[in-house]
């Protein structure tokens, strides 16, 4: 079913990696810049994040002897290094997830470079290391965002969704490792309702919602490929969703043959494998498109469309 699973570490079947975004009420501010302050019961469903969840993830993680990644805007970083902290003191990667949550593919090339390149310096400052990867705030990765993660030296990005294992994201600065994820391995649509975000789901029950997410595992194992929950801790490090979390760790540990470890270490066994030639991935050349995509209706149809001028690079 997959054309080219990865060899991964000691014969495992598949590759996991439990990713938390911590967003905390950066994407608030980010929403509503004029009166996000007065919105005190959003902020406080958001700071849950930082000021509980994290601390309660980090000691599950310690309870299993595994290391995770979590990805988090410098902005929440300069609001919570107390959280940090927790996270660097159980031996996790931080990595980039924006300044303050902003939209990469809004913005311009300069525009992205500079908040790049600011949130790096915020998160070296605060870790002492250089991170290695990125995840595009709500996945919304610019036609620049490659080619400026390849100028300044990231080895992945976890933004994109083009695969179920790993592969190259190849620009005129150099290859990226993509580590793909998708919508349904993603809290949001499971657990997330706020009015204030604009977001209304139907929450799912706890054991419902995790259940997605441990069926797109149990494919993953039978098929070789990488599993990377895309999480929230003020979504799912929600009390009842958690223990539902810790049962789907157990689930995983004991079913075997899974290896579970932060993003870089991922993206570093992949680009090894590429290297010494045992894996040879699907390479995709970004941007996608230069120019414009035209379609215009034809004449007398309102169904069909025809497609003007493409160049896919
Ligand atoms: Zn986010």
């Amino acid at each position: 079913m997959i054309q080219n699973p990865v060899p991964w570490p000691d014969g495992a079947r598949c590759a996991v990696a439990l990713t938390f975004d911590m967003d905390a009420d950066s994407i608030l501010h980010l929403e509503h810049p004029e009166d996000s302050i007065s919105r005190v019961s959003a902020i406080s469903m958001l700071r849950y994040g930082p000021e509980v969840a994290v601390p309660r993830i980090v000691e599950t993680y310690k309870r299993f002897g595994i290391k995770q990644t979590f990805f988090v805007p410098a902005w929440c970083i300069e609001q919570y290094p107390r959280a940090v902290e927790i996270m660097l003191e159980g031996g996790h990667e931080v990595a980039h997830h924006g300044y303050i949550h902003e939209n990469p593919n809004a913005q311009g090339r300069e525009e992205e470079a500079y908040w790049l390149r600011r949130s790096i310096e915020v998160i070296e400052s605060a870790t002492g290391k250089r991170p290695r990867g990125w995840r595009a705030p709500l996945y919304n990765f610019s036609d620049h965002s490659a080619e400026l993660l390849a100028e300044e030296g990231f080895l992945y990005d976890a933004s994109l969704m083009g695969d179920d294992v790993p592969y190259v994201l190849r620009t005129g600065k150099g290859d990226i490792i993509e580590l793909p994820a998708h919508w349904g391995v993603d809290d949001w649509p499971q657990f997330v309702q706020s009015m204030d975000l604009d977001y209304m789901m139907p929450i799912k029950s706890a054991a419902d919602g995790i259940e997605v997410f441990k069926q797109e595992f149990d494919a993953m194992w039978e098929h070789g490929g990488l599993w990377i929950g895309v999480w929230h801790p003020f979504a799912t490090g929600r009390l009842a969703r958690w223990l539902q979390v810790t049962k789907l760790i157990e689930y995983m540990l004991e079913k075997g043959n899974v290896w579970l470890a932060p993003m870089e270490e991922i993206a570093r066994h992949v680009k090894k494998c590429i290297d010494d030639g045992s894996y040879t991935p699907r390479v995709d050349r970004l941007p996608y498109y230069t120019e414009r995509v035209t379609v215009m209706p034809l004449a007398g149809s309102r169904h069909k469309a025809a497609v003007g001028t493409v160049r896919q690079t």
